[in-house]
């Protein structure tokens, strides 16, 4: 419930407001389990999207399924064809399906866009457990616990009270690339526990005192805090500042450095503990495996280019930006 506002039960963490407590949130999420991290942070999202653009009905009738124990999800990943809102007789009708929806089978509030006539929709549906999903294909190196899948909605009914604000309202900025922060967040929480087993294991090992593996982790501090730096402001931004595009690049510029300090901190603990960093079941090697596969979000090269643009393009000086 927590992502819902307070007067429905939650405490309002949809709310970029309270950015600084979601954030934690995420962050303990993600050094926890980061399936799990994934399903609350896509839960979270879905819940602000509705209370951003939904009506009062429409977020208390999600409420009233959250607090049955209902799970929401943003579903928008497309194959070629997409997911269509088509007209028939009797009335609109879904063609096609959603890939890579984490939960499938066990979310059943999930927000899927589709494409219709006047642009890009958001749908809230109420679905059975199990609703014509498949997660066999699934077999990724990690997140395997999110189940992960492919949902087909074709030949599915959709009413207007399913439809959640205006064509185009799901990609409008700044919360669509500006809520990046909430998975970096997750990441950045990986990244902190993995520094923190690596220091178990230096300790545990009698290895500390070593000047290359002091060095290992210097870096490897040094790393997890520049990412939690850059994501407590990202978060902070999207909450305080009405420049839709600064905010954007700012968001973009924090997945740049997220990922890579995420990167060097999994290399340097491997690398500083050694082929027991691999061999299950240490946390290490669960961490790293999960951690590798979250990280592929999408268009990471264009985010990168989209924040340097924008600073191309601005007069403001690095520090000010
Ligand atoms: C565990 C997990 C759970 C997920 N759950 C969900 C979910 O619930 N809902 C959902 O909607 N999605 C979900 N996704 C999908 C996710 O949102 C992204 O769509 C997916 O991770 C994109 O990864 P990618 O590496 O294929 O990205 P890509 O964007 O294909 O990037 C791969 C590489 O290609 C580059 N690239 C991209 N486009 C171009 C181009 N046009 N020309 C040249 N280079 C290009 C990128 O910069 C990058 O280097 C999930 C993903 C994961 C890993």
């Amino acid at each position: 419930m927590s992502p819902l506002p307070h007067e429905l039960g939650g405490s309002s963490l949809w709310d970029p407001r309270f950015g600084a407590e979601l954030c934690t949130i995420l962050r303990l999420l993600g050094a926890a389990d980061l399936s799990l991290a994934r399903i609350f942070e896509g839960h979270v999202n879905a819940v602000g999207l509705v209370c951003r653009y939904g009506t009062q009905a429409q977020i208390e009738g999600l409420a009233g399924s959250v607090r049955d124990g209902a799970l929401s999800a943003v579903w928008g990943a497309d194959d070629a064809q997409g997911l269509r809102i088509t007209p028939e007789r009797d009335g609109n009708v879904l063609k096609g399906r959603k890939i890579l929806a984490s939960g499938a089978g066990f979310v059943t509030r999930p927000l899927v866009t589709a494409s219709a006539p006047e642009g890009q929709q958001m749908c809230l549906l109420d679905l059975e457990i199990g609703y014509a999903h498949d997660t066999s294909s699934w077999q990724a190196q990690g997140m395997r616990a999110t189940a992960t899948g492919t949902v087909d909605f074709t030949g599915r009914r959709i009413t207007d009270r399913e439809r959640i604000g205006a064509p185009g309202d799901f990609m409008r900025q700044p919360h669509f690339s500006g809520g990046a922060w909430r998975f970096c967040a997750v990441h950045t929480g990986a990244t902190e526990r993995l520094v923190d087993l690596f220091r178990e294991h230096l300790n545990s090992s009698a290895r500390g005192e070593d000047a290359y593996q002091l060095e290992r982790l210097a870096t490897c501090v040094a790393d997890a805090t520049t990412a939690r730096f850059w994501v407590e402001d990202a978060a902070r931004r999207l909450a305080v500042e009405d420049d839709p595009e600064s905010i954007v690049a700012f968001a973009n510029l924090t997945r740049m450095v997220v990922e890579r300090s995420a990167l060097t901190v999994m290399e340097t603990v491997q690398r500083g503990i050694g082929l027991r960093a691999f061999v299950r079941p240490h946390d290490v090697e669960r961490i790293c495996r999960d951690l590798a596969t979250y990280l592929r979000q999408p268009v990471p090269d264009r985010a990168m280019s989209d924040g340097a643009q924008v600073f191309l393009s601005s007069s403001r000086s690095a520090g000010d930006f």
